[in-house]
Formats: C-alpha cells, sequence, structure tokens
C-alpha cells in the first residue's frame, strides 16, 4: 500500500535511445498511471535491428500516446516498425506538414535500406515494408499548433521549435503536472520558419536537447556570407561543390541562401554558366510539400510570397535530379545530394567520383552523428573505402570544410531558452556524452545559486535504459 502511493506521486523519466547519443530518440514519461513515449527514431550509423531504440526494455502495450516531434529519421523511422511489428496501441500524433513529408522521406528510407541490403540474412534486417508504412500512416492522428488535445487525462499542446518544417515542442499535462519535451529546436531567425516559442504557462519538468553542449555558433550572417564565398570561389576555379544533405529541412534553407546569391551574381553564375541540382528521388514531391505549408512558416517569407505572387520554393537558379543518369558532369557545378551523412546512396555515389580531384569542395552543413562517413571525412583521410566495394579505396584530395546549418539551438540560445521555461528539473537528451557532460555543468554552475532554496534546479543526464525518478508529493492538485 506505501508503495503503491509512492509510485503514484513519482514521475518517471526512461531513455530506450537518443539519452548520451545522437540517434534513435525515444523517451518514454510515466506519471499517476499514465504513460506517454516521445519520439521513434533510427540510428543513422546502424542498420536494421541494430538501428532501432532498446524497445525490448519497455512493454510498450502501456503507452498511452506518442508524440512525433518532426520528421527527421533519428525522431520518426522507427514509427512504422513501433505500430505495425510490436505490441504498442496507443495513439500516435504529429503536425500535418509533418505527416504530409513522413510519407514520402520513409517510404525512401524503406527503398534506401532495401537496396543496402544484398545478402538474404540482410533482408531479414529490414524493419519494415512499404505496406507496413502504408497502414500505419493510416492510423497517425495530426495536431494543430497551439492546440490542446486530451486523451484520457493527458492533455497536450504544441509549440513551433523552429528546426525543420513542421517540427513542434510539446507541453504535456498530466494531473497538473507540466512536462515541456523541446525535440531539436532553433531559436534563431531562420529565412523560413517560425522560431522555437516559449509556451505561456510553465513547466515543472523540461526535456531539452543538448546537440552542441556549451559550443557557440558564429553569427548567421557570417556563416551565410562564409557559405557563399567558399563556394563561389571553388566554382571560380573550376572545382565542383558537394553539399550533402538530408533531403527535406535544412536543404530548403540552403537552396534560398544560394538562390539569391545566384541571382546577385547572375553575370558569372546564373543561366546555366554554373548549375544548381537538388539530387534526390523525392525532390519533387518535397518540394511540392514545401510549397503548401508556405502558410506555417515566418511572415518573412510569408511576406516574399504575397509580393511576388510567386512562391518563394520556386527556385530560378536550381535544377531538379531524380538520379545521376540523366546527370551531365561536365564543369563546375553545385550539387545538393542526399543522404546528409554520406552513408549511401547518391551523395555517397558522388563523393567518391569527385573527392580525387583537389579543386573540389565537400561542404557538410548538417549535424554528423559518429559513426557516418560525413564525420569521417571530417578527419581528413588520405583514402576513404567505396561503398560497393569495401576492399577498394579511393584517394581523397578535395577540400572539405564545415559550415553548420543545422539549426540546433547553441549554448547561448539554449541556457537563454532553458531560463525563461524556469523549470526545477532539466533532463538533458540528444547530444553526445562529452557536449552534454559540459552542458550539465555549465547548467549547474549557472544556476548554482539556487542550490539549497525551494527553486533549484536539478539536472540529469541519465544514459539509454536509467531511469530518472522525480517526487512530485504535495505540489500538484488535478484542476
Ligand atoms: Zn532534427
Amino acid at each position: 500500500m506505501e508503495q503503491e502511493q509512492v509510485a503514484k506521486t513519482s514521475f518517471r523519466f526512461f531513455g530506450l535511445g537518443g539519452s548520451n547519443e545522437v540517434g534513435r530518440s525515444c523517451h518514454i514519461l510515466q506519471y499517476k498511471g499514465k504513460t506517454v513515449m516521445l519520439d521513434a527514431g533510427v540510428h543513422p550509423a546502424h542498420q536494421g535491428l541494430a538501428s532501432l531504440p532498446f524497445y525490448d526494455e519497455f512493454d510498450l502495450s502501456t503507452v498511452d500516446i506518442l508524440l512525433i516531434s518532426h520528421f527527421h529519421l533519428d525522431h520518426a523511422a522507427s514509427l512504422p516498425y513501433v505500430m505495425q511489428r510490436t505490441n504498442f496501441h496507443g495513439r500516435v500524433f504529429m503536425t500535418h506538414p509533418t505527416k504530409a513529408i513522413y510519407r514520402w522521406l520513409l517510404s525512401d528510407f524503406v527503398k534506401v535500406t532495401n537496396i543496402g541490403s544484398t545478402s538474404p540474412l540482410d533482408k531479414d534486417e529490414n524493419l519494415y515494408s512499404d505496406e507496413d508504412l502504408a497502414e500505419s500512416f493510416d492510423r497517425i492522428e495530426t495536431i494543430d499548433y497551439h492546440s490542446t488535445m486530451d486523451v484520457n487525462g493527458i492533455k497536450f499542446t504544441a509549440f513551433h521549435a523552429g528546426h525543420v518544417l513542421g517540427a513542434a515542442m510539446f507541453q504535456i499535462e498530466i494531473a497538473g503536472l507540466r512536462v515541456l519535451f523541446t525535440g531539436d529546436y532553433s531559436r534563431e531567425v531562420d529565412r523560413h520558419l517560425n522560431s522555437a516559442e516559449v509556451p505561456p504557462l510553465p513547466s515543472d519538468v523540461l526535456i531539452v536537447e543538448s546537440t552542441f553542449g556549451t559550443a557557440t555558433h558564429e553569427p548567421r550572417v557570417n556563416r551565410e556570407r562564409k557559405l557563399t564565398q567558399l563556394i563561389h570561389s571553388t566554382v571560380m576555379r573550376g572545382g565542383r561543390v558537394l553539399l550533402p544533405v538530408f533531403a527535406l529541412g535544412r536543404a530548403q534553407e540552403i537552396m534560398l541562401i544560394l538562390d539569391e546569391y545566384w541571382s546577385q551574381h547572375a553575370n558569372e553564375l546564373a543561366n546555366g554558366q554554373v548549375p544548381i541540382f537538388y539530387a534526390s528521388n523525392l525532390a519533387r514531391k518535397c518540394m511540392s510539400v514545401f510549397q503548401t505549408y508556405v502558410n506555417m512558416m515566418n511572415d518573412d517569407i510569408r511576406k516574399k510570397f504575397r509580393d511576388s505572387q510567386s512562391n518563394p520554393f520556386i527556385f530560378k537558379n536550381i535544377s531538379y535530379l531524380k538520379n545521376l543518369d540523366e546527370f551531365q558532369d561536365f564543369g563546375p557545378s553545385v550539387m545538393l545530394a542526399s543522404p546528409g551523412m554520406l552513408q549511401n546512396g547518391l551523395s555517397r555515389d558522388l563523393l567518391e567520383k569527385w573527392c580525387p580531384d583537389d579543386k573540389n569542395l565537400v561542404l557538410i552543413t548538417g549535424y554528423s552523428v559518429e559513426g557516418t562517413m560525413a564525420k569521417f571525412i571530417m578527419l581528413e583521410p588520405d583514402t576513404i573505402p567505396s561503398i560497393n566495394n569495401p576492399d577498394m579505396t579511393i584517394p581523397r584530395r578535395c577540400q572539405v570544410e564545415e559550415i553548420s546549418f543545422a539549426a540546433h539551438v547553441d549554448f547561448r540560445e539554449n541556457l537563454e531558452f532553458i531560463e525563461k521555461i524556469g523549470a526545477t528539473n532539466i533532463i538533458l537528451v540528444h547530444g553526445e556524452s562529452n557536449p552534454m557532460g559540459r552542458l550539465k555543468s555549465a547548467l549547474l554552475s549557472n544556476f548554482a545559486s539556487l542550490k539549497g532554496t525551494e527553486t533549484e534546479v536539478h539536472v540529469f543526464n541519465p544514459r539509454n535504459c536509467v531511469a530518472v525518478d522525480l517526487e512530485f508529493k504535495g505540489i500538484k492538485i488535478a484542476k
């Protein structure tokens, strides 16, 4: 009896993935007999079942609701597996644009992982099929920004998170206890997205990303200038530029920057002198989603849309390539190609083709997860292994640079947001151990003056499958 009472007042956080790592995000919240699951991703550096969160460590049949923060694979790509291949039977929610993009992204993900597996053993490792994806898709419910849903006493509201189109932060309320989950978020003013907002109601627990730890980003104008100048000088000396990008999301931001720059330097660059390509088998489908959801973007881009009477995502200087068969590789060009971490597919094929030439440039703009080629290439190795023939190595002489447009908060932005939320319990997720550990220390010293007071701030950086238990007895009364 005594035990049961304690259990009822304690809040439990349990990470199945994405704790002390970037990848396979999945977190479980339990309070007053309710269970919420946050995100269902895969780990980009692993394949098949090894890429999943530790689903065996938790009884998924107890989950009431599953909220997906955004469409990136490390947050959403194991959802069809959860819905079709486990005992999960809860309800699933995401925003409208996330659902629209999720559909195309995951059917591409199925295709790419199927191509990657050649042996019969690998075939069994396929997480799910196109049919699983289609069936699960129909059962996903959508939520509007700033609207609150109530599922059996679990209330939750979606807020803008910046980061990518459709990304949401969720504030969850169970019996008066409020928890804010940021997912991936950005606070910087973007060319097309609303930045992350502070919910009007306070939160008791904050679950926040820690991707960049205590690092500081250079101001956006500087990064844009560096990006355009680096690309411009490379193509002027006859080099090719490869920008590995995730098919959707940040790629569209880079395209807005390059399309504008090409128009401003039309004499040298425009009208086919130096073509820009967006190479992805999702290119056309995805652009139509962006063109459709302009009304969910920031005032700046909506104004451009109104003033010019033309869609800002219909680019003048960028053409689409479905695959490399239709690509004639003569002279300098700029290629945005997916996937973003050069694991396989189009971007990897181009990397292997272009990296032996020292005139060429590989420019990394996203966050590169440990264990992927994008992370490896930044060490400037002398050779790289060929994807189709791992015994073969290819000389790497091309220039490699990194300019981040990953749209995650840096330390200053994260701290400012965390202070505004004012939660006394902070759980760090979505960061490699070292940057996360540094962020924890920095937060603890920032809040050191509150130590021993009523509003002392507790910071947790749990590993996967290690529970964080918090007591809230006496504070919370259901309204
Ligand atoms: Zn993301």
